[in-house]
This record gives C-alpha cells, sequence and structure tokens, in this order.
C-alpha cells in the first residue's frame, strides 16, 4: 500500500524583489492562500525574511535559501542554524543547483550533504534539491548523477522526518521546459527507491506553472513542488490550489 504523505509547496524567490516588493507579494499572494494538511513554504531572500515571516498572516511558513556550515564562531557572513533556530524558522533549502553548478559558487556534493545534515542533526527541516543537467540526461546519466547528489545524505541522515527531496531537472528551472509528467514520474520512483523509507516526501521543480500543476500532482510519486518564477506571481495561489 502506497504511504499517505503530506503535500508540500515551496516557493523558492531567489535573489529577487526589494523588501518592499516581497511585502506586496505577501500581500496579494501570500495571505490569500487557505488550506489545511498541507505544508506551504516560501522562501525570500534571508535578510528578509523576519519582516516576511512577522507579515505572513496564515499557515505558510518560511525557509532560508542556504546555511552556513557550522554553528556559531568566527565564519564571516555566514549564517548558523543557531541564527535560524533563534528566529524561529523551521526550514532552509540546501543544494539547489544554483550552488551547486554556478561556477563561482559551486558546492560540493559532500559540502551540501554536510549542511543539510548539521541543520537536520540541530532540529532543522531541510528541503534537498538534485538534479541533473542537460548533458547529463542526453548521455543517459541522471540515475547516476542523482545518486551521487544523494548519497553524502543517504549515509548520514538519520531522521528522515525532517527531509524533502527536491527533484529539478537543472534544464527545466527557468527555462519554459518541464518535464513530461511520465518523465518525472519515472525519475520520482526511481529516487524514492535510493531513500530508506516511502514517507520521504519527493518534490518536483522546475518550470511548475498554473497551467501545468494538476497533471504533474496526479503521479504517484510526485508529493508536490519547488516552485521558483511562478510563485513570485498570483499563479502560485492556483499552483497551490492544484495539490489541495
Ligand atoms: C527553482 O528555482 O527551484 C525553480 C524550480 O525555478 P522555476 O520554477 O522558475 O523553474
Amino acid at each position: 500500500m502506497q504511504a499517505q504523505r503530506k503535500r508540500f509547496i515551496g516557493g523558492n524567490w531567489k535573489s529577487n524583489n526589494t523588501l518592499a516588493k516581497s511585502l506586496e507579494l505577501v500581500d496579494s499572494v501570500v495571505n490569500k492562500l487557505e488550506f489545511d494538511n498541507l505544508d506551504v513554504v516560501v522562501s525570500p531572500v534571508s535578510l528578509h525574511i523576519v519582516p516576511i515571516q512577522q507579515a505572513i498572516k496564515n499557515n505558510v511558513q518560511v525557509a532560508l535559501q542556504n546555511i552556513g556550515h557550522k554553528g556559531f564562531g568566527a565564519f564571516t557572513g555566514e549564517l548558523s542554524f543557531e541564527h535560524v533556530k533563534d528566529l524561529k524558522i523551521n526550514w532552509v533549502i540546501l543544494g539547489h543547483s544554483e550552488r551547486r553548478r554556478t561556477p563561482e559558487i559551486s558546492e560540493s556534493e559532500e559540502f551540501i550533504a554536510n549542511k543539510a545534515v548539521l541543520a537536520i542533526n540541530n532540529g532543522l527541516s531541510v528541503i534537498f534539491c538534485i538534479g541533473e543537467t542537460i548533458q547529463e540526461m542526453e548521455a543517459k546519466e541522471t540515475q547516476a548523477v542523482l545518486e551521487k547528489q544523494l548519497k553524502p545524505l543517504v549515509d548520514q541522515v538519520k531522521d528522515w522526518s525532517k527531509v524533502v527531496i527536491a527533484y529539478e531537472p537543472v534544464w527545466a528551472i527557468g527555462t519554459g521546459k518541464t518535464a513530461t509528467p511520465e518523465y518525472a514520474e519515472e525519475i520520482h520512483a526511481n529516487i524514492r527507491k535510493l531513500l530508506p523509507d516511502q514517507s520521504i516526501r519527493i518534490l518536483y521543480g522546475g518550470s511548475v506553472t498554473k497551467d501545468n500543476a494538476a497533471v504533474l500532482i496526479g503521479q504517484p510519486n510526485i508529493d508536490g513542488f519547488l516552485v521558483g518564477g511562478a510563485s513570485l506571481k498570483e499563479d502560485f495561489i492556483h499552483i497551490v490550489n492544484a495539490c489541495k
């Protein structure tokens, strides 16, 4: 029997918007969301997270887009898990392809997994992103790439209730080229085989829109979405509604 998994919709606002614009987005989109039995999490830039959290009037939660690799200490420019917990923030996105694959950032698999484990072991929940490039897909390396990205996490995590996996093919992020529901379902089913627990949620990310959300969420192994561009507009309301 298939495990019941609570659906999850994340909105990744990336490095966009002034504070005023993000507060407007809270008014016009986030505070209009009505749901129960779903997790909805939005992720503003870290500098905005407190005023955004204070402006949210419903059960939408907030997530950081990254976290430092150590606790408090002499790590200039880093945010530690203690800072995050202090402000009652529960979620952090880690391993987004824009942090893995941007040459000037180039976070390694081990570095990302170690940050995830540190966060989880200290009570935070992690949206852990994985995904293949177009070249890797064309070379039929998708499964090997995903396994390599997941392995350091699978080897170390003990409490999987604090992990959501986001499968985001790099070729689909911000390109308008959404994975077909069949392709996404096949990959999600393969990812699930790599995970120790059937109850772990696996999100799809990559050009999710109000028009393709319903068919994607209809796939048995797709438990929700990580949404970039469409989370910055009213379309996010339709995407959340499609998952109810
Ligand atoms: C993302 O940045 O995680 C993402 C999926 O972006 P988009 O929805 O714009 O493709």
